[in-house]
């Protein structure tokens, strides 16, 4: 069967193409990068994507989520991100929706559910032990983002008394530094201790 083309048209295989979007956007975030409108980069984007495959949505989506960190805060000499409010609505609406898990969310301990818990790294899924805050270090003050001052380093980490957030994807957990952001957003959100 044959298929007809507009003429302009070009026809590329799947794989190309979604090479082709990625590249594009990519030197589209680049400051001074080509000049596309706002208005083209946003519906071409939108109307795209549901023909990419996942691997080369996350490259994008990976790629605006960086350029929008680097925008912020703005440094003297750096070109600000173009179109700002566009990519983080962009992010907004195209971003995966928080992946699903099966695992009950609750620290082994006191068994308190809807609050932030760490995990111990390094182990199997099937014996991890999960731990809200106030278990796992009893005294220290960690903040509303999971945050805290570790003394032996003297800087801010989310990593708690040697374990780290515990962040569920499925039957187990993503690895540390391979959690998509909507899902480390979800871990961010929530309480870090229980209100009384
Ligand atoms: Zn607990």
């Amino acid at each position: 069967m044959i298929k007809m083309i507009k003429k302009g048209e070009i026809v590329v295989k799947a794989d190309d193409f979604g090479m082709l979007v990625e590249e594009l956007y990519r030197a589209a975030l680049r400051p001074k990068g080509p000049r596309y409108t706002q208005e083209w980069l946003d519906t071409k984007l939108r109307e795209w994507w549901p023909k990419l495959d996942e691997y080369c949505q996350r490259q994008i989506m990976c790629a605006i989520e960086v350029a929008i960190l680097l925008d912020e805060p703005p440094r003297s000499g750096r070109e600000p991100l173009e179109y700002r409010t566009m990519w983080e609505k962009i992010v907004k609406d195209l971003r995966p929706a928080r992946s699903p898990f099966t695992i009950k969310y609750c620290c082994d301990q006191c068994k308190v559910e809807d609050v932030k818990l760490w995990r111990q790294s390094n182990t199997f899924a099937d014996y991890i032990k999960l731990q809200c805050a106030s278990c796992l270090a009893p005294g220290e003050v960690v903040n509303e983002k999971g945050k805290f001052t570790d003394p032996s380093y003297g800087y801010e980490t989310d990593q708690l008394k040697g374990c780290v957030p515990a962040i569920p994807v499925g039957d187990t957990y993503w690895g540390y530094t391979s959690v998509p952001s909507q899902d480390v957003e979800w871990w961010v959100a929530l309480p870090t201790y229980k209100k009384s």
